[in-house]
């Protein structure tokens, strides 16, 4: 197999031969059709999340097709295609497992993160954290629901059921996410940094009432404020702009730090809370819901040995949507 491996933090990835790897116990392998980009990988490499297995396999929004399947794997067959997420095992037996709050499991592995990700050619996994994903779709439009699309979808049910919803950041997981919010009736207010014309229209065209700068005021106070973008000056901007009794919610896995802020912008029982990973509850939730919706994805394609040009594509801004790897 081939693989992007980083070696070392703050490096680019390298494009590495790697011998084939038979799937343990409960572990599948998967011929990987497409691996979307995201955010987090870019924090990976950075350094910004704590003990990152090194040297690892970025990417948790896997595509593929089995090709292996280990002892113990029930109810999946070779030549089904499965989407692997960022959740890729956790113990079942912590506190948090134990109440149905999986996603906080005290001894998780994540997908490109702690156990090896899909920037590759092939990949092994947990089968009992990958979903069955059928054969409608194509693999690319596929890839970014598995983080952007269910972590996003576990930040719009979080934020609850108001009507009124401040997205702030517009990139993969906003883009979908917008889409759902329509779908359900409500209204979505996209805030971008200041000046990006390009990507209020781009909003707008996926069905947003109001696009503006992140330090606009929104004509009208929301209900709700998901920030999908990691800056924490983000955070008393999105308090500004909820009602009373309104809540904000941060859906990355990283923020830079948050400005102090006077008690007026929480006062009025408005809330603030943080979004982290995902429940296998969500992922089958949100793709069972997504076929319904006829989500249109933005993706801009690129081979796995370009993955580097991705990334800085994806820091810099320089794509709408969403990235994804074919190999
Ligand atoms: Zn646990
Ligand atoms: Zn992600």
């Amino acid at each position: 197999m081939h693989a992007m491996v980083l070696e070392r933090l703050k490096s680019p990835l390298e494009m590495t031969e790697l011998p084939d790897r038979q799937p343990g116990a409960n572990e599948i392998r998967v011929k990987v059709l497409a691996c979307g980009v995201c955010r987090t990988d870019l924090h990976v490499v950075d350094g910004e999340l704590p003990d990152p297995k090194l040297p690892i396999i970025p990417g948790h929004e896997i595509v593929g097709r089995i090709d292996a399947v280990g002892a113990g794997v029930k109810g999946m067959q070779i030549g089904e295609r499965v989407g692997i997420p960022w959740l890729g095992h956790t113990d079942g037996t912590c506190p948090y497992c134990l109440m149905q709050r999986e996603n906080l499991c005290d001894h998780p592995l994540f997908t490109g993160f702690t156990r090896d990700g899909g920037y590759a050619t092939a990949a092994i996994a947990d089968a009992r954290f990958a979903f069955p994903l059928g054969e409608a779709g194509s693999d690319s439009s596929i890839a970014p629901l598995l983080c952007a699309g269910l972590i996003g979808w576990r930040a719009l049910v979080i934020a609850g059921e108001g009507k009124k919803l401040g997205f702030y950041g517009f990139g993969a997981a906003a883009h979908i996410l917008a889409q759902v919010a329509r779908w359900q009736g409500r209204s979505v207010y996209a805030f971008t940094r200041a000046g990006d014309a390009k990507t209020q229209a781009f909003a707008k065209s996926l069905g947003a009432v109001w696009a503006g700068s992140s330090d606009d005021s929104p004509p009208e106070s929301l209900d709700a404020a998901i920030i999908f973008a990691p800056v924490g000056a983000l955070v008393p901007l999105a308090l500004k702009a909820v009602r009373k009794g309104g809540r904000v919610v941060c859906a990355g896995i990283h923020m830079s730090d948050i400005p102090g802020f006077p008690y007026s912008l929480l006062w009025e029982e408005r809330e603030l809370l943080s979004v982290a990973n995902l429940t296998r509850k969500d992922g089958l939730d949100f793709l069972h819901l997504a076929p319904q919706i006829g989500i249109q994805v933005k993706t801009t394609q690129y081979p796995l040995a370009q993955a580097n040009q991705a990334l800085a594509d994806l820091r810099a801004g320089r794509f709408e949507g969403a990235a994804v790897l074919t190999p």
